[in-house]
């Protein structure tokens, strides 16, 4: 057999042979229990050269919709013939992803703990590990989020406006909607940015769900991003996908009063300035206080709470000059993917103001 001509991997003192793969262990620190807890990277080496792509998901710990989007990408057949190599964490933030939570244990955001210090707190520990180990051997990094716990998010990417590399490869991964966000002190994102690592942050679905369609759009769009960029083959004869659609900016709308809260509109669909987008019905009586839109875009998250208090963010809309011709760009673009966010009835209490007047 000839030997290679791709260098070996070396990571943590491991050798990875071109077209092998292995898991390493990172320490990262030490729990009040006496548990040592680590960061667990997939490493798989391409039978060729080429770039090195880092993927992690669960940064927040009850992210979960990230974790089997890089499951599915490190179980997938495409992966034989990769070029370059992927450094995949699945889940980054480990003690809060087995206590179900968001947060650490010390009910610190690790997303706001960049760049991390090696001897602080267990999450800075991370932090630092992950920049140093993982991001500065990386050319580029893919993180998976989703929104909160009852708070769904539109398949979306996140960039650093200004970043031309990252807008490139954003249109490579071709989720519905791209927003340009400015630096978020302490996040991941921002520290790729200060090492010059392009990163797209991709948000789906929401925490502790596993959503199909945000999975189906993370993992396509992480394998398109791959092909952009040579680590796949392209693939002859499909086409392009639709556009996604870049917002510059986003805002919340709230709820005007505390009561039961119904939602009148899905995901991904277009709002207009003054449209009623939900109602907040009074407890014990019978007014129904419209949530009403103050700028025009897209729906790109909602919570799916029943209840509210005054002034709780209910619909996310990302701002867009044109929200019906950005609406049939998100609607085309679905239609290139079977099953997804369209066909779920997510809308959980329909509600017809004719029919169901007495
Ligand atoms: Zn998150």
């Amino acid at each position: 057999m000839p030997q290679s001509l791709t260098p070996s991997f070396h990571f943590h003192g491991c050798e990875i042979a071109a077209g092998e793969r292995e898991t390493v262990s990172l320490p990262v620190g030490q729990f009040l229990t006496g548990e040592t807890t680590s960061l667990k990277v997939h490493i798989v080496h391409g039978k060729k050269p080429g770039l090195v792509m880092a993927l992690t998901a669960a940064v927040h710990g009850d992210e979960v919709n990230g974790v089997e989007i890089i499951r599915r990408i490190l179980a997938s057949k495409a992966l034989r013939s990769l070029r370059g190599t992927l450094l995949a964490l699945p889940v980054v933030n480990t003690p809060a992803f087995a206590m179900r939570s968001r947060y650490l244990p010390d009910r610190r955001d690790l997303n706001r703990l960049f760049p991390g210090d090696e001897s602080g707190s267990a999450g800075s520990r991370i932090a630092r590990t992950l920049l140093e180990q993982v991001v500065a051997r990386a050319d580029l990094l893919i993180d998976f989020h989703t929104g909160a716990i009852n708070r769904a998010n539109l398949p979306q990417l996140r960039i650093t406006r200004e970043d031309p590399e990252a807008r490139r490869l954003a249109d490579a991964f071709a989720s519905p909607v791209t927003l340009l966000a400015g630096d978020r002190d302490g996040s991941l994102r921002t520290s790729c940015r200060q090492m010059g690592k392009p990163c797209l942050l991709f948000e789906g679905g929401e925490a502790l769900r596993l959503d199909a369609a945000s999975i189906r759009y993370g993992v396509r769009g992480a394998q398109r991003v791959m092909r952009e960029l040579g680590m796949l083959p392209a693939q002859r004869g499909k086409s392009h996908p639709v556009d996604t659609v870049f917002c510059k900016k986003s805002g919340w709308e709230r709820a005007p009063s505390g009561g039961l809260f119904t939602p009148l509109i899905p995901l991904g669909r277009a709002v207009h300035v003054g449209e009623t987008l939900g109602f907040v019905g009074d407890i014990h009586g019978s007014d129904e206080i419209p949530v009403t839109a103050s700028r025009k875009g897209i729906l790109i998250g909602r919570t799916n709470e029943g209840v509210v208090d005054r002034g709780d963010a209910v619909f996310h809309i990302g701002e867009f000059v044109d929200p019906n011709e950005a609406e049939e760009q998100i609607v085309e673009a679905s239609a290139t993917l079977s099953q997804t966010w369209q066909e779920v009835e997510d809308v959980p209490v329909p509600y017809d103001p004719v029919t169901d007047a007495v």
